[in-house]
């Protein structure tokens, strides 16, 4: 076994595990077959390749190439050791969540993975509450003891490594203290609780004819689907005037056919867009099922993003840097691009918005922005303790809901508790990103001006300063690279506050 083998074998697992998630994600298989991929590749997945790994970190010189390499290779040993043991498992929670059928009442059946959709174009508020009441009743019976037990498991084999406790393991390999990222959040929740209580109980009479008082996780949905708009966000025209733009700042969207763009409606499909990276650069698959209205037209943009990072990474890049490294960065070009739905000048040209329903559509979206950084704030200071152990895994479902619903002011179920998680921390990893993409947008409108994303100069230096690099630096360092600037929540504050004043 060598590092040279690692990152040889590692790459063909990487691409047979991906392919396997695609093809299940996008309802084109029932149940991915993750075993017989962790079987055939056992001898890059086992103790042997977990100990060259740790050794090569613990002999690279702080600060080195060597080490940055080793710490790559290290997490994606750590998380592998995990989900090889858990591959059974993992199969059963796909099958079940591509499968599972809610009963509301007797006369009608929701497939799980359309809830999400049916919450957010239902109108009347008691039918969405008679739908999150079965989906909550059946999650509770079979989802959330799977999760649980999942959590449980990954925590157990992840300590038993002897890098330290689940948190400091993911501390030593990601490069980020959770415990600053969790008292930032906090900060925030705080620097914001007036503004989001002030802005909440107008959105939710006018949108929902609700007082906050009433409020349930499961009209989030239907708020959010911001219907009024639906005119402006034509469902024919998304695509198009997307890659329109993209061509305009210089980027082929397609990216010469490496990315391949499935949109259209398929029974099995995840309601959650992704983008799965087959072959990195060749083979890039971009798969949503669109709702329709604005939600689309951002999803499409974050998901763009990611399928033009994944496509446009130098092929000559080490494994390690393509396929592994800080998905922060990733997810900050996801967001770069996703945030083009707050920049007026994009919207003008881009969308039907016209300068009479511009401003109220701004104000939207920065009601928006402020709830998923309230939620995702409190999402990380939960998960934090789900992961820490200091708190008992039976009062976890009390704390999640006190969490998410302080921060949120919707009512959350305990049935979530377990699953409504990002395992791995990955939102630090999110909160990172937001932080991250205000820099960079900062760095491209003092390069590029205010409307970067049609200079045709600004695409070709993001293809080769920003993706080209795949994910070799981690989000701080890239920060200080092309911005001079630490990440902190302070750009988007202020991005907030413009936007709701
Ligand atoms: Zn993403």
């Amino acid at each position: 076994m060598s590092l040279d083998r690692l990152r040889r074998d590692g790459e063909v697992f990487m691409e047979e595990i991906s392919r396997e998630y695609y093809l299940a994600y996008s309802g084109q298989k029932q149940s991915p077959e993750l075993q017989p991929v962790y079987a055939k590749h056992a001898a890059i997945l086992g103790d042997e390749s977990f100990e060259l790994a740790r050794e090569a970190f613990v002999a690279a010189p702080e600060n080195s190439e060597e080490r940055r390499s080793a710490r790559a290779l290290l997490d994606w040993q750590v998380e592998s050791q995990s989900s090889r043991q858990l591959a059974a498992q993992d199969e059963r929670e796909i099958e079940w969540e591509g499968t599972a059928v809610v009963n509301v009442g007797d006369a009608r059946q929701l497939q799980y993975q359309a809830v999400a959709i049916e919450l957010a174009n239902e109108r009347d508020a008691g039918a969405r509450h008679a739908i999150e009441a079965a989906r909550d009743k059946l999650v509770t019976a079979e989802l959330a003891p799977l999760r649980r037990e999942r959590f449980q498991r990954e925590r157990d084999i992840v300590e038993k490594l002897g890098l330290g406790d689940y948190v400091e393991t993911f501390e030593l390999l990601s490069g980020v203290s959770l415990v600053d990222l969790a008292a930032a959040c906090q900060g925030f929740l705080r620097d914001t609780d007036d503004m989001w209580r002030e802005v909440l109980p107008e959105f939710s009479r006018r949108v929902l004819g609700m007082a906050p008082s009433e409020l349930t996780r499961a009209d989030a949905a239907a708020l959010f689907r911001a219907r009024s708009f639906d005119a402006s966000f034509p469902a024919a025209r998304m695509e198009e005037s997307i890659r329109r733009q993209v061509r305009e700042m210089g980027i082929d969207p397609l990216a010469g056919g490496r990315i391949v763009l499935d949109t259209g409606e398929r029974e099995g499909k995840r309601s959650r867009a992704f983008c799965s990276s087959v072959r990195v650069p060749d083979e890039v698959y971009l798969v949503m099922r669109p709702h329709g209205g604005q939600t689309d037209w951002m999803t499409f943009l974050h998901e763009l993003g990611h399928a033009l990072h994944f496509a446009y990474m130098q092929p000559d890049l080490a494994f390690e840097y393509r396929w592994l490294g800080d998905n922060s960065i990733t997810e900050g070009y996801a967001m770069l691009f996703d945030h083009r739905m707050q920049d007026s000048g994009w919207l003008a040209r881009y969308t039907e918005l016209s300068a009479t329903n511009l401003p109220a559509f701004i104000r939207t979206i920065g009601f928006e922005e402020l709830h998923f950084l309230r939620r995702y704030c409190a999402k990380l200071v939960y998960e934090l303790e789900l992961y820490g152990g200091a708190t008992r895994w039976e009062s976890l479902p009390d704390v999640y809901v006190e969490r998410l619903t302080a921060a949120t002011s919707f009512r959350y179920g305990r049935a979530d508790a377990f699953v409504d998680v990002d395992p791995r921390f990955y939102a630090a990893r999110y909160l990172r990103a937001w932080q991250l993409q205000a820099l960079i947008n900062e760095t491209l409108v003092d390069r590029y001006d205010v409307d970067w994303w049609r200079n045709p100069r600004a695409g070709p230096w993001i293809c080769s300063a920003l993706f080209g690099e795949g994910q070799r630096e981690l989000a701080h360092e890239q920060a200080e690279r092309i911005a001079g600037k630490e990440l902190s929540f302070g750009p988007l504050l202020r991005a907030v506050e413009r936007m709701l004043g």
